[in-house]
């Protein structure tokens, strides 16, 4: 193991510092500025080492980890974006970063002007009346959604209407924001190919139901074809749809949720558009609404005068309230406002038809060795079934650890489970040809080892810093300090 690999109090040597305090000022040891009173007794255990032995250490160590800036990321329903590094930037400009909430509206009027534009984008795109910026993060989207649905039945005097349909495909926040929202949930079953059997969905459809959660292209990347009477069903029976637009990218440009007949959606914009996301934040998850739901959506909303200055207003008796401290992420907003700008009103439109041709690509260069269970165009993402040939025992765990190995971050593994050797591939519309070939000549390679030297996938990865952590053990019982370590 080389040195810098080692625990940082490994390579800790009594005595070596890696800062120094001028003598005359604080004392000899630096310290004698501070009353004895406050001096704690006994030194704190804290490694010793120089400030090149720190640099070095974390520096290394951050080049163990993975992340879009080294490589590709293939994974899928979770969107991992190009982040242009100008969107960082700007959001970090001191006349923005430096805003405090409280500020009269008058000092704050390019702010409120971004979250107004930001909000109208989001609204043509989705073809929605009105945007709400304020909630955190997708599940919060939901949230909030499902909260504006709940209020619009209870201001009817709708008290029965207490279910929400998901389908038995759907991301796990979707039943989790449900129950939170204090709803009920109920299944409708897929068909084999993923969208919603309308068959299973007929019956479900009485005055008990407050809407339908999904979203289009479904969890298996195929595009909803009986959206339309889907629609018709749910609004005849007078429920709300609400669409799950966490990954927006394989509709942008082409196709629009509130056409197909949705009144309610969030989107993330920690997924779509730019922000880096990973390890839980910072995220936004902006809910859209057709316009007889307007009036119900949270409080402060921006609004433009007549004058065209812009207006901080708080909704009437209709409004949900508050769902967030003030306006959300600001700094999130930022980086999507840039990006949809940096792209403009023309070359957003290729966002889905680039994401939908690279997934394609991808999977129809590696369908006769990958199970490929559903047939047709996807649209920005796919799934396969595991290899083709199954008969060494290689799993799709063992084909994502080994793509480790070859410079690339796994695919989703083992979602959704409507398979039991799911991998779901998601390129984006933003890796070159170049990169898409590498990654399908690695994926051929793998599944070629596996047919002719299944062990060496088996031990894989063999090139990482570590090859097979305990994850439920790590989860459950994780040891936090170096003290718990050695207990
Ligand atoms: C990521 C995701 C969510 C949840 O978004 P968070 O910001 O992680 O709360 C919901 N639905 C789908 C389809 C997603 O991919």
């Amino acid at each position: 193991m080389k040195e810098y690999d080692k625990l940082i109090f490994e390579i800790s040597k009594p005595g070596r510092k890696g800062y120094q305090l001028p003598a005359d000022k604080y004392g000899v040891d630096g310290m004698s500025a501070i009353p004895a009173g406050l001096m704690r007794g006994e030194a704190p255990e804290l490694p010793e080492v120089s400030e090149l032995d720190v640099v070095r250490h974390y520096t290394n160590l951050s080049n163990k980890n993975f992340g879009v800036d080294t490589g590709f990321y293939p994974l899928g329903s979770c969107t991992m974006k190009y982040n242009p590094k100008i969107n960082e930037e700007l959001a970090s400009l001191p006349a923005f970063a430096g805003l405090h909430p409280l500020q009269d509206v008058k000092s704050v009027q390019g702010a409120l002007q971004l979250y107004y534009e930001l909000q109208q984008a989001l609204s043509s795109l989705a073809g929605l009346k009105e945007f709400t910026l304020n909630p955190y993060a997708g599940a919060h989207g939901e949230l909030t959604g499902l909260m504006v649905m709940r209020q619009y039945h209870k201001l009817r005097g709708d008290d029965k209407r207490t279910k929400v349909i998901v389908p038995d495909t759907a991301h796990g926040t979707n039943p989790a924001s449900a129950m939170v929202a204090g709803l009920e949930v109920v299944e409708v079953k897929s068909r084999p190919n993923g969208s919603i059997d309308i068959e299973d969905l007929k019956p479900l459809l009485d005055d008990t139901v407050a809407g339908i959660m999904m979203t289009n292209p479904n969890t298996l990347g195929m595009f909803e074809t009986e959206i339309m009477e889907i629609a018709s069903l749910v609004h005849e029976a007078g429920g709300l749809l609400y669409y799950d637009g966490a990954n927006l990218n394989p509709m942008l440009g082409k196709v629009r949720p509130g056409d197909m007949g949705f009144d309610i959606m969030h989107i993330n914009l920690h997924k779509t558009f730019s922000t880096p996301h990973g390890g839980g934040g910072p995220g936004s998850g902006p809910v859209g609404v057709s316009e007889r739901l307007v009036d119900l959506l949270p409080t402060p909303r921006v609004v433009k005068l007549d004058d065209g200055s812009f207006d901080v207003v708080y909704n009437g008796d209709e409004s949900l309230g508050s769902v967030s401290t003030f306006f959300g992420n600001f700094g999130v907003m930022m980086k999507a406002y840039a990006y949809i700008l940096s792209l403009g009103r023309d070359n957003i439109k290729n966002v889905g038809p680039m994401a939908t041709l690279n997934a394609n690509y991808i999977k129809e260069s590696l369908r006769d060795l990958y199970k490929l269970p559903v047939e047709g165009p996807c649209k920005h993402e796919f799934v396969f079934d595991g290899l083709a040939d199954k008969s060494t025992g290689v799993t799709t765990l063992n084909v994502a650890k080994r793509l480790l190995d070859f410079g690339f971050h796994a695919p989703t593994i083992y979602f959704p489970l409507l398979f039991h050797e799911s991998l779901m591939i998601e390129p984006t519309e933003t890796e070159s040809l170049e990169t898409l070939d590498e990654f399908i000549d690695v994926m051929r390679k793998v599944a070629i080892e596996a047919r002719e030297n299944p062990e060496l996938v088996k031990e894989a990865p063999v090139t990482t810093a570590i090859s097979h952590p305990d994850e439920t053990g790590a989860a459950k019982n994780p040891i936090l300090s170096y003290k718990a370590m050695k207990a």
